[in-house]
């Protein structure tokens, strides 16, 4: 199995719960829900950028270059579209690393069969089209204060609160600009959270500290 990688890079984890962590990231190309309907998305998924250390990997070429970092996010894109399992293997046989997915929550896949795993940590953020049934899954949602687009299909507050109420870590992240934080947005969030406390903010420290 070789996945098509359109960036690869190590950075702190900027969201939800592990915030400030040391990840290893590695963005897939591709997205099922694209930018018609986010047309606010701040990543780049549409192809190999090579200047960017993407290209055509294999499961083992990708762990090699995990190296010793402990935290491996497979990210985009939709990560959900591709067979991840062959990945999910060969991360297994490495000692205490956790494998994370973002995903839309759009797309099934055989690796939600293993999200029970400690070793296995899910983050949805719902975009137009979710399934219930992956959000259930999750061990984090985002949801987007604002959305990323105008259109139909947005989750809002009322379904993270629902979400919150089925004991799900439910954060509210900002839509933010591409490299910035939008001040206004930030909080706004921050003011819903104190008011709805079991809600959480993520503010998105990498673009606080100018990083990717
Ligand atoms: S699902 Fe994510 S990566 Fe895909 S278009 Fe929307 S914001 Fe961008």
């Amino acid at each position: 199995m070789n996945y098509p990688v359109a960036e690869r890079f190590k950075a702190l984890q900027g969201e939800g719960v592990y915030t400030g962590v040391p990840m290893a990231f590695i963005r897939m190309v591709g997205c099922s829900v694209g930018k018609k309907i986010c047309t606010s998305c701040d990543t780049d998924f549409d192809t190999i950028y090579p200047h960017l250390d993407g290209g055509t990997y294999n499961p083992k070429q990708l762990l090699e270059w995990v190296g010793n970092y402990r935290h491996l996010c497979v990210t985009g894109g939709e990560p959900m579209m591709r067979d991840l399992m062959p990945l999910w293997d060969a991360a297994a046989m490495t000692p205490d690393l956790v494998f994370h997915v973002e995903t839309s929550g759009t797309q099934e896949n055989d690796l939600f069969d293993f999200s029970d795993s400690p070793f296995l940590w899910i983050c949805v953020s719902p975009k137009p089209g979710f399934k219930e049934e992956l959000v259930a899954k999750a061990d984090e949602v985002k949801v987007i204060y604002g959305g990323l687009g105008n259109g139909p299909g947005w989750p809002g507050i009322a379904d993270a609160m629902r979400w919150a109420a089925m004991g799900k870590i439910v954060y509210l992240q900002p839509r933010n600009n591409r490299i910035t934080l939008d001040q206004k947005n930030t909080m706004e969030v921050v003011e819903l959270v104190k008011k709805f406390p079991m809600l959480r903010a993520s503010i998105q420290l990498h673009k606080v500290l100018g990083e990717r």
